[in-house]
């Protein structure tokens, strides 16, 4: 189908790109197109696409797994050995991101939207799919007090995702105060700062959290989860950690700790859609800036300003 781009979320993976041409092991071999958080409308729906049609408000998820691997066989197209992911240097030739004014992308990527959908906020459901989908790695959270390190915007996501899967205390770490104000803002119960270790002994001799998401991807942050997780609770690592991470894994044995890794999404990219669409979430609340794509330097100069920025909400 032939789109005409509406908003698009600037994501830490297109600042990296951006700013080293890397992405982990994904490294840019040619030119390509950032973007894969984005909603759209649609220009022409293309020979035998059925359903959709100009003018219609759709969400595009950026993940188009190949339905053949063993991973794709057993349900888990997030782990797709030959996963087609927009705005990825994972695969070469790169598969374009949806940042451009127009765009050409299989239909199946799309999901239509009713009319009065808000596409700004749709914009919002590919992170929150990453949430809803780290949500899915912990047990049951109906009544459990939960801690999020790292107050960036897949840690708010995640601490949205837990509320809405019913946690009773939301509890949050990050190094930066200005997060941690901004989390307060946002419906987070009680801020940690990370960076005082008076705070931080306060949150792991308690020991209280069923469920811990680790967003940061900093050691120390995963050693901090892992000391305030309950016996028998989960810590669910979020943050991509760098290579070798030197983290205290003392407690996992003696207190039987799960640790799980979580990595982007299955289904719940349309669970998102649908939230957002039913007004179950307010996702906007994290979009901090909206500017034209039209001028992508202060676009990143924007996102790259963490004290200040959570959502880069772009626009053409
Ligand atoms: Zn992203
Ligand atoms: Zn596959």
């Amino acid at each position: 189908m032939r789109l005409n781009f509406a908003f698009g979320g600037v994501c830490g993976s297109d600042m990296h790109y951006f700013e080293h041409g890397r992405v982990g092991d994904s490294v840019l071999r040619g030119p390509m197109v950032l973007g894969h958080e984005f909603s759209a409308v649609v220009d022409e729906a293309g020979a035998g696409v059925e359903g959709f049609a100009p003018g219609d408000k759709v969400a595009v998820t950026p993940a188009l797994p190949c339905q053949r691997c063993d991973y794709c066989h057993r349900g888990l197209t997030n782990l797709c050995t030959d996963m087609s992911f927009m705005g990825s240097a994972a695969r070469f030739p790169h598969c374009d991101g949806g940042f451009a004014s127009a765009l050409v992308v299989e239909a199946r990527r799309c999901i239509r939207l009713p009319e009065v959908a808000d596409l700004r906020h749709v914009a919002m459901a590919e992170p929150y799919a990453v949430a809803l989908h780290a949500i899915s790695m912990a047990s049951d959270l109906a009544g459990a007090t939960v801690l999020v390190t790292g107050a960036g915007v897949i840690g708010q996501m995640c601490a949205t995702a837990a509320r809405a899967a019913g946690a009773a205390r939301i509890l949050m770490s990050d190094i930066a105060p200005a997060a941690l104000e901004r989390a307060r803002g946002l419906g987070v119960d009680e801020v940690f700062d990370a960076a005082d270790p008076a705070a931080i002994a306060a949150l792991t001799e308690a020991q209280r959290c069923d469920a811990v998401f680790e967003a940061s991807g900093a050691a120390p942050a995963l050693s901090t989860a892992i000391a305030a997780c309950k016996p028998r609770g989960v810590v669910v690592q979020v943050g991509f950690l760098p290579p070798k991470a030197p983290v205290d894994f003392a407690k996992l044995l003696t207190r039987e700790i799960t640790l799980v890794g979580t990595y982007r999404f299955i289904n719940e990219f349309a669970e998102a859609v649908r939230q957002i669409v039913a007004g179950e979430v307010d996702l906007r609340p994290m979009i901090s800036a909206d500017l034209s794509l039209d001028a992508p330097e202060a676009v990143f100069e924007r996102a790259f300003d963490k004290a200040e920025t959570l959502k880069v909400m772009v626009h053409f």
